[in-house]
C-alpha cells in the first residue's frame, strides 16, 4: 500500500460538502489528509479520478478516486464504453462495476 493525497477534500482533511458541517472530518480520510491505496492503481472511471459522485463518496473507489490496477489485460466495458457509468439510473455499471474496464478474458 501506499498513501497519495485524498482527492475527495482536495488534502484539507474536511468534509468538502459540508452535508454535517463545514467543519465536520472528510468522510474518506478522516481528516487524515492522506489514503492508503495500492501501490498499482488506476483513475476510477465512475467519478473521473474525483472521488464524489455528486455529493457522494463514490461507491467504486470509496471516495479514494483510484482503483486497484488490474493484473491482466483489460477491455473497455462494452456496456457503459469506459465511463462507469449505468445510464440512465445514474448508479455505476454494473458490468464492470464502475471501473470502466473489464477483463480481457471475461466473457459477457
Ligand atoms: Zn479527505
Ligand atoms: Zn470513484
Ligand atoms: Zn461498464
Amino acid at each position: 500500500m501506499h498513501s497519495i493525497r485524498c482527492v475527495f477534500c482536495r488534502g484539507t482533511g474536511n468534509d468538502p460538502f459540508g452535508i454535517m458541517s463545514w467543519h465536520s472530518s472528510c468522510p474518506v480520510c478522516l481528516g487524515k489528509a492522506v489514503v492508503d491505496v495500492p501501490a498499482l492503481h488506476v483513475p476510477c472511471a465512475h467519478c473521473k479520478g474525483t472521488g464524489a459522485f455528486k455529493t457522494f463518496t463514490c461507491g467504486v473507489c470509496a471516495g479514494k478516486g483510484v482503483v486497484s490496477a488490474p493484473d491482466g489485460p483489460t477491455r473497455v466495458c462494452p456496456d457503459c464504453r469506459g465511463t462507469g457509468d449505468d445510464t440512465p439510473s445514474g448508479m455505476a455499471c454494473l458490468t464492470c462495476r464502475g471501473r470502466g474496464w473489464i477483463g480481457a478474458d471475461v466473457l459477457c
